[in-house]
């Protein structure tokens, strides 16, 4: 699934490709991807352009031109956008497709068809009405993010795991089960230590470990395990630099113990039985 350093991978790679283009025609194949807006008002798109390209979380906000909407793109699990410089035929499970007056195209193909559109108002009225967008709490590397503020969001569910707390988006925004792994690893802290239970030590290294996984992984342009690629169709490169993620079995690369996987909230949780004690 796209954590945070995927969509900005994505962001930045379309950043350089649509912006200021115009917009010839916007076809929605799969009208349920649509939570707000329909194809009428995707379709009247046509003639303008997207101004530029924001991310909140792992929400992608298109500014469109000329008249001020948000277009409001959430990859979920296997969500795609895909630049093309030349039309291409449409290919199984694209579900909407934007193609400008130059000819080139920009093509959201998504397999378990989770992925979710949104067309609003810009500004802040209208993104209130994208669930779950307002709710997001700071994401690891906000110059506001800190372990206070870490601590102090967490002091409200003192009996929730770390590792629940590290997914819930109203808590941090942006990390997902791949990172969430990897920043426990770092800070060595088991994933179902209750939240009540971590010292202030353990607080500070985690809130460091958020911030440097995450800004490593967009230094690689994120994770690629099945199917995860930016607007160009490339992969990403931190696969090769991830500690215990998938690794159940093999060797912790701090100690050379067994990494093990356990249930942690209804996710799968690699973790290092002697790095991380509970
Ligand atoms: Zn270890």
């Amino acid at each position: 699934m796209p954590e945070l350093p995927e969509v900005e991978t994505v962001r930045r790679s379309l950043e350089l490709l649509v912006p200021h283009k115009q917009i010839a025609a916007v076809e929605i194949f799969k009208p349920s991807l649509l939570s707000l807006g329909d194809e009428a008002a995707f379709a009247a798109l046509a003639g303008g352009e997207i101004a530029d390209i924001g991310r909140r979380g792992k929400y992608l906000l298109f500014a469109m031109q000329p008249e001020p909407l948000c277009w409001v793109v959430h990859l979920r699990m296997t969500g795609k956008l895909l630049y093309h410089q030349q039309p291409q035929p449409l290919q199984k499970h694209d579900h909407a497709r934007l193609t400008f007056a130059d000819g080139s195209e920009l093509v959201y193909n998504d397999m378990r068809g989770f992925g979710r559109f949104w067309l609003t108002p810009a500004g802040p009225e209208g993104l209130a009405q994208v669930s779950g967008l307002n709710s997001l709490g700071l994401e690891p590397l906000d110059a506001d993010f800190s372990a206070a503020y870490w601590q102090e969001k967490i002091k409200r569910r003192p009996r929730a795991m770390v590792k629940a707390a590290l997914l819930d988006q109203t808590v941090v925004a942006g990390l997902g089960n791949i990172y969430a792994d990897e920043v426990l690893f770092q800070a060595q802290v088991h994933p179902e230590r209750l939240l009540s239970s971590l010292t202030e030590a353990e607080n500070q290294r985690l809130a460091q470990a958020m911030r440097e996984i995450l800004q490593a992984s967009i230094e690689q342009r994120g994770t690629t395990f099945r199917d995860y690629v930016d607007g160009n169709n490339q992969k990403g490169g931190y696969q090769e630099f991830l500690q215990v993620f998938q690794k159940k079995g093999q060797p912790c690369p701090k100690c050379g113990a067994e990494i093990q996987r356990i249930k942690v909230a209804g996710r799968s949780s690699y973790f290092c039985p002697h790095c991380q004690v509970k």
